[in-house]
């Protein structure tokens, strides 16, 4: 090996281990052209590498085969050497020579096999990294993830600030329902193609990412919003395109978007995940999409504490009280028994479920309240009978949140036999459910509650999501109808909502389940439940919810019959 031979090899070896203390840019095409100079230096004909991500994948030959320089002449291996990472990750890196070259003396070998271990470990590093990138800011779906949309806004709020960007966090409806219908196979498709459609949307200075599960945040241009609103308002997304019969399903999301101000200050990227997550909850609890962040509701975040820490002491000191509702039979005007709903009398003044009953289904605190409820009602039953009244059947809300109670039935019929109140007193008022999951609890908890001669029904039908299938699979009882689904009048659409809501009574007939109206208003929808052969109704029409001495003086009025007659 002569000087000049010895000298420009030291002058390679310089830049390409040069290559292995740079970390941040890694020129492949440069490096590629200091490799063939080096092989040309010694003649070598051919030089690959092989990458594993482990040994099994290297005896399956289940790997990546890098060629990073061939003349068409490589055909005697000289050189061959194997490193295994801490990962455990296989790296080969091989050298060839022509035929009919001159082998090379020790010397050279030895200065060929530097470079080439060298190479290998500048390998391994690269893939370590890619790997390492690859774990902290990807899913095990390949979507990327939460440190990934921070890590963006982090780099998009450097270059040039964030106005002008709207951020928001999503959660895709009945997704289950989806993946029920289709298949998860179809189901991963589909939320695929939906998160590429809105990648696509955001160009290239958004992100979209996945949190886990069906929900993801967003940030993109302001100038995009109304396509990406539309997108996220409802689309359909194909699959199983490769059967040449492409099917659609409509996906739709919930919203919680943040457009955030001019003079906002990006301290760090938790600022922007503290406003669009409260927004996402605010659209879930009440239904509506997109909401957008407010003052107002970092004031309704306030609230919600204060709301937590009230209740506690609400139920120790006697502020929640059982309010009645009659069912009133509609053509005899006779009480046919009432539904429990809660009142918060606080300080004189009352609160409404509503105000509070959507915090409490935040946690398990609902549950309290529910168990609260029905002891209160059990008390009073257990004194009407004591006292010889006549007593009707009362039903008690029971909230999703109980699903989850393997035990619900033993809990509830604790109370009641405490009380020994005769179990077809008590109705248990629960609304359907969207989740397969759920709907299995749902399923089990109706069945055991039946069993044991406990009443149950379906509250709310046909608000919101209903679906009769899953009314047929379990033995409810009764079905309340929704009062949205009960004609007004002068409702320009009378004839068509009155057709609808037939079709549910009747249907509820034919598989035998009892029907009630929620909602009654007038005595022309009291003559619409008679034309449509609902007997039972509640509403304003008769009496808003009660005080308990107040609904036991209507016993002894019977003041129905006079109004309906
Ligand atoms: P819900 O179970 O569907 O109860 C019926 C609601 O409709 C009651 O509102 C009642 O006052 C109202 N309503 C009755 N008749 C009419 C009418 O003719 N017109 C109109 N516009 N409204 C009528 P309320 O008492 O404010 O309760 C609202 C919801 O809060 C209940 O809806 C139920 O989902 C929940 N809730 C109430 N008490 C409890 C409870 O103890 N536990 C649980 N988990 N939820 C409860
Ligand atoms: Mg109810
Ligand atoms: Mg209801």
């Amino acid at each position: 090996m002569d000087d000049i031979k010895r000298e420009k090899y030291y002058d390679l070896l310089e830049k390409i281990s040069d290559y292995t203390c740079r970390v941040k840019t890694f020129d492949r095409e440069k490096f590629v052209g200091l490799l063939s100079e080096f092989c040309e230096l010694f003649h070598l004909a051919k030089g690959v590498t092989e990458f594993y991500t482990n040994p099994r994948h290297e005896q399956e030959g289940n790997g990546e085969i890098l060629i990073d320089y061939d003349n068409g002449r490589g055909e005697v291996e000289i050189l061959k050497n194997r490193i295994v990472t801490p990962a455990y990750a296989v790296i080969i890196g091989t050298l060839y020579m022509a035929k009919d070259e001159k082998p090379l003396d020790d010397e050279e070998l030895e200065k060929v096999d530097i470079v080439l271990r060298l190479v290998l470990s500048l390998v391994a590093r690269n893939r370590l990294q890619n790997t390492m990138y690859k774990f902290a800011y990807y899913d095990d779906d390949n979507y990327p993830n939460l440190r990934y949309f921070m890590q963006n806004i982090e780099r998009i709020n450097n270059i040039n600030n964030l106005k002008g960007y709207v951020a928001v966090c999503f959660n895709l409806k009945h997704f289950s329902i989806i993946n029920q219908d289709i298949g998860k196979e179809n189901g991963d498709i589909v939320l695929r193609n939906y998160f590429n459609l809105l990648n696509e949307a955001v160009g290239e200075n958004g992100i979209v990412c996945r949190m886990g599960g069906d929900n993801f945040v967003m940030l993109f241009e302001n100038y995009l919003s109304d396509h990406i609103f539309k997108l996220l308002s409802g689309v359909p997304v194909s699959y199983d395109e490769e059967s040449g019969n492409t099917k659609r399903v409509i996906v739709s999301a919930r919203v919680g978007a943040f457009v955030i101000p001019e003079d906002f200050e990006v301290s760090n990227p938790g600022k922007i995940m503290e406003r669009i997550y409260p927004a996402l909850q605010m659209a879930k609890q009440m239904d509506i999409s997109p909401v957008f962040y407010d003052k107002k509701l970092s004031s309704g975040r306030e609230r919600v504490m204060q709301v937590r820490k009230r209740f506690a002491e609400a139920i120790a000191s006697d502020e929640i009280h059982a309010y009645y509702q009659p069912k009133v039979n509609v053509y005899t005007g006779e009480i046919v028994g009432a539904e429990a709903l809660c009142r918060w009398i606080s300080g004189g003044k009352m609160v409404m479920p509503m105000e509070f009953i959507p915090v409490l289904e935040m946690n398990m605190d609902i549950c309290r309240l529910d168990f609260h409820m029905l002891e209160l009602v059990c008390r009073d039953i257990r004194r009407w009978l004591d006292e010889g009244k006549k007593s009707v059947r009362i039903s008690v809300n029971f909230s999703r949140k109980h699903l989850i109670d393997v035990d619900l039935t033993t809990h509830i019929l604790e109370i009641i036999d405490r009380y020994n109140v005769p179990h077809d007193c008590i109705e248990v008022e629960l609304t359907e459910t969207t989740t397969d999951v759920e709907f299995k609890d749902l399923k089990r908890i109706v069945k055991c509650l039946q069993q044991e001669g406990i009443y149950t029904s379906v509250d709310d039908f046909g608000n919101g999501f209903s679906s009769l299938n899953l009314i047929r699979s379990i033995p409810w009882d009764v079905l309340k109808v929704d009062r949205s689904l009960l004609p007004v009048e002068d409702d320009d659409e009378t004839s068509t909502t009155e057709k609808i809501y037939k079709s549910i009574v009747s249907m509820a007939h034919d598989i035998g389940i009892n029907c009630i109206t929620e909602g009654v208003e007038t005595m022309k929808q009291i003559e619409i439940l008679r034309n449509n052969n609902c007997s039972i109704a509640q509403g304003f029409f008769f009496d808003r919810p009660l005080p308990v001495e107040e609904f036991e003086k209507r016993f002894e009025d019977n003041k129905y019959i006079d109004l309906i007659s």
